[in-house]
């Protein structure tokens, strides 16, 4: 059976990307990534409880702490705050490039994996690591640097996607949104004040449909 590595947080992004790609027939192949974000603890519980739904074959939990001790990100700094201004404080600085030269390494090692698949959403892009120029450039990348296995592709199945729509999409994958976790932020309920936060809740006004999750505010 052919073999996708999904980069997966426990989102509704990344879940919904796992389902698309489990409904192609890929074997899933999860790799979470430690980056020194806040909310780590929530994402490892989450991506465990998918790699369990999704039956996922391998699920590698990653330490890339070092990428969080650079700094500089809302993401990762217990001194930065969220606020409902300062949006790009999400942004960690060149990310999404480790993560899949990560998910590219690993596929170098199995010669059953043909895809990676990251949920990657439509702009405005606040990350321009989740734009189609960087996923273009990060599959040339891989064109250039893989030994083995180098028919590998990146995909982002949500790239021309906004929030209201993926969350049809996940509709439409039956992904049980009560088990996802959006927020930030560590705490036993999310703050509804973050980007992604409040980015959650309007899409799902924008849809009538009601958010399962509990909002501290
Ligand atoms: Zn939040």
């Amino acid at each position: 059976m052919k073999k996708a590595i999904i980069t997966i947080s426990g989102g509704i992004d990344s879940t919904t990307t796992a389902a698309i790609a489990k409904s192609k027939g890929y074997g899933l192949y999860f790799l979470t990534v430690n980056y020194g974000q806040k909310n780590i603890e929530r994402e490892i519980e989450n991506t465990k409880y998918f790699a369990e739904y999704f039956n996922a074959e391998k699920h590698k939990i990653i330490d890339m702490t070092w990428l969080g001790e650079l700094g500089k990100s809302g993401m990762t700094d217990e001194n930065i705050k969220f606020d409902t201004i300062h949006d790009d404080l999400i942004y960690v600085p060149f990310r999404n490039a480790c993560i899949l030269s990560a998910a590219i390494a690993w596929a170098e090692t199995d010669s059953d994996v043909e895809k990676i698949f990251i949920g990657s959403e439509a702009g405005p892009w606040i990350c321009p690591d989740n734009s189609p120029e960087f996923i273009k450039a990060m599959n040339q990348l891989a064109r250039v640097a893989m030994k083995t296995n180098s028919n590998v592709t990146i995909e982002a199945p949500l790239n021309d996607l906004d929030k209201p729509r993926i969350l049809k999409t996940a509709i439409k994958y039956k992904v049980p949104f009560e088990h996802t976790w959006t927020c930030v932020s560590n705490s036993k309920k999310p703050c509804g004040i973050c980007q992604p936060c409040r980015n959650r809740r309007e899409s799902f006004e924008k849809i009538g449909l009601k958010d399962p999750a509990d909002y501290e505010s």
